[in-house]
């Protein structure tokens, strides 16, 4: 921790702004908040690297906060004077969020509105008559508000914010951002956030930035291996598969884990696999409503799942442009994307510019695309100053990808960032036949059913979400997205781990019986938050440290039951 980074108070802050940083618990501004904010308070335009977790939305939201302030104690009019443009309706929300948890002590001077999210254009023009002094939105749905003369920007708009460029760019939004431009200004101050500075970044700084400041911080895009421990290991597509349930059941990862795969099909293949040994998890992706996307991602953050399976988005974005390495006996992209098409993506971001909280893991069950899709992945963990753990599956097909993000991440000292990950796959042998017996349960119409009955369940979710549940919120927290969707090919057998395969260095660290499912009033305390018995066991270890399993010969019998 820098001891001498320049604090929030020493940054000529509105103490109003400066209690709302204290109530959220900020001991000390971020690495990027640090350099953005003073420089954005001097009227410098901006170019910002800055991934996920790095603080950026502060880094940003802070100055443009301050700069209504002070431009509201001579002029009192109200207009729009900050516009935050985002490439997801996940992204505003949180936008949106984090503006209202900032100017907590003076929502009357700043009025925020996030127009990202609904549907109705006409019902979002009573909010926009208000003027608010900084709007959320897609570039789309800004443009079509422009369009539509429900908002003008050409007299009052002082600063223009793009976040996450790099995705606007992904999700097809290009055109209209620059025929948004047309509505803007000629002088405004500019700030774009970015996590890689990729060509078409390069070339909205030209259009958009005047003599900006550029910030790269940190040589790399994701925290040192004192915070964040990148781990790869090799295993083919079967093996995956196997030990994907070893580290799941035999509670070898431990904490809130985000699974990535290649595919929509390949998450409910996944799903319907876990399903079958009783481990529960929520399948995200592109093609479920945004409510449900949405509200699995609150129910996560309050601890309600510990599993998530996501979609790589960069392959659902544009399956055609994502380079064919593929893993699983090629089936990363196959034509089972159909379903997600390009206009329902533009508003994707399942794994980008969604908040999620205190990820302890990432494993990338199928690896990434691409270094970008790599860093926000893994990005996802390893938080403010929070520990995490990365865990990338490698099978053949994915070697290449592999050192391409190894030669991207490499240490300055030459070190490999992905340490290889010492789990001797031979002690868990014992597990193959149940995997397979498990594997074969999940045939391609199992997985093609799961994948409709879901899609129309949260149909039917996401309804109720928008107005059942607006009137009776205590419902909501009933309303789960792990349950089983396909229990007729579940062998209840499966449910139990015999305590006969139970690896000889793990034997005493795992319960048998943890396949069961908790019953509710175990799992839910009043206030929404998970705890179980085993969980407070457990409480307070690093994760998957406590999976940095040797197994060798030599190791201590009781193996890590020493640490719990
Ligand atoms: P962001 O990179 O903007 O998505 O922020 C990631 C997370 O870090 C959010 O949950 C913020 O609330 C949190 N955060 C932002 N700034 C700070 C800070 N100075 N100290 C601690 N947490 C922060």
């Amino acid at each position: 921790m820098a001891e001498d980074r320049l604090q929030f108070h020493e940054m000529g802050l509105d103490d109003r702004l400066l209690k709302a940083v204290a109530d959220l618990g900020w001991s000390q501004p971020t690495l990027i908040q640090e350099k953005a904010i003073p420089l954005a308070l001097e009227g410098k335009d901006l170019l910002a690297r800055a991934r996920t977790g790095s603080g950026k939305t502060a880094a940003y939201a802070v100055p443009v906060i301050q700069r209504i302030l002070t431009s509201k104690q001579s002029v009192r009019e109200q207009d729009v004077r900050a516009l935050v443009l985002v490439p997801t309706k996940e992204l505003g929300q949180q936008v949106q969020t984090m503006i209202k948890q900032l100017t907590a002590f003076c929502s009357r001077d700043v009025r925020v509105a996030d127009i990202s999210g609904k549907a109705d254009l006409s019902a979002q023009r009573p909010i926009l008559m208000e003027k608010p002094d900084v709007v959320v939105g897609t570039p789309s749905r800004v443009l079509a508000h422009l369009n539509a003369q429900n908002l003008s920007l050409h007299s009052s708009l002082e600063m223009l914010v793009v976040d996450e460029a790099d995705l606007l760019f992904s999700f097809g939004f290009e055109a209209d951002l620059k025929n948004l431009l047309c509505h803007l200004p000629k002088i405004y101050q500019s700030f774009l956030m970015s996590a890689t500075l990729t060509e078409d970044v390069q070339a909205l700084k030209e259009l958009l930035l005047h003599n900006p400041v550029i910030l790269k911080l940190q040589g790399s895009q994701l925290p040192d291996s004192s915070q964040l421990q990148q781990y790869s290991i090799r295993c083919e597509e079967e093996d995956k598969f196997l030990l994907i349930y070893t580290l799941l059941r035999l509670r070898l990862v431990q904490g809130k884990t985000l699974v990535f795969v290649g595919a929509v099909e390949r998450s409910y293949r996944l799903k319907l696999f876990l399903e079958q040994f009783g481990i529960p998890a929520c399948v995200l992706n592109s093609e479920l409503p945004v409510q449900s996307r949405c509200h699995i991602i609150t129910q996560f953050n309050q601890g309600f799942y510990d599993y998530i399976i996501a979609t790589d988005e960069q392959s659902l974005v544009d399956p055609t442009s994502a380079r064919q390495t593929t893993a699983g006996k090629g089936k990363r992209k196959k034509s089972s994307e159909k379903g997600a098409g390009k206009s329902k993506d533009k508003e994707y971001g399942v794994s980008r510019g969604v908040d999620f909280q205190n990820v302890s893991n990432v494993v990338n069950f199928d690896f990434p695309m691409t270094v970008e899709s790599y860093i926000h992945r893994v990005g996802r963990t390893a938080r403010a100053d929070n520990p995490g753990t990365a865990l990338s599956f490698i099978a053949h097909t994915e070697l290449d990808l592999l050192s391409e993000v190894e030669e991207a991440l490499i240490g300055e000292n030459s070190e490999s960032a992905l340490k290889p990950y010492q789990f001797k796959m031979e002690e868990i042998e014992g597990f193959r036949y149940r995997c397979r017996d498990a594997m074969r349960s999940v045939t391609k119409q199992a997985v093609r059913e799961a994948r409709l009955k879901e899609i129309k369940q949260e149909l039917l979710n996401s309804e109720k979400l928008k107005t059942y549940f607006d009137d009776n919120p205590r419902d909501l927290q009933l309303l789960r997205h792990d349950k089983d969707l396909h229990p007729a090919v579940v062998k209840p057998h499966l449910k139990n781990v015999p305590e006969y395969l139970i690896p000889e260095t793990l034997k005493g660290t795992v319960n048998p019986l943890l396949g069961r499912r908790k019953k509710r009033s175990e799992k839910l305390k009043p206030g929404g938050v998970m705890k179980s018995s085993f969980k407070k066991n457990i409480r307070g270890k690093n994760p998957l440290r406590s999976f940095r399993y040797s197994g060798g010969r030599n190791r201590d019998k009781k193996g890590k039951k020493a640490e719990s």
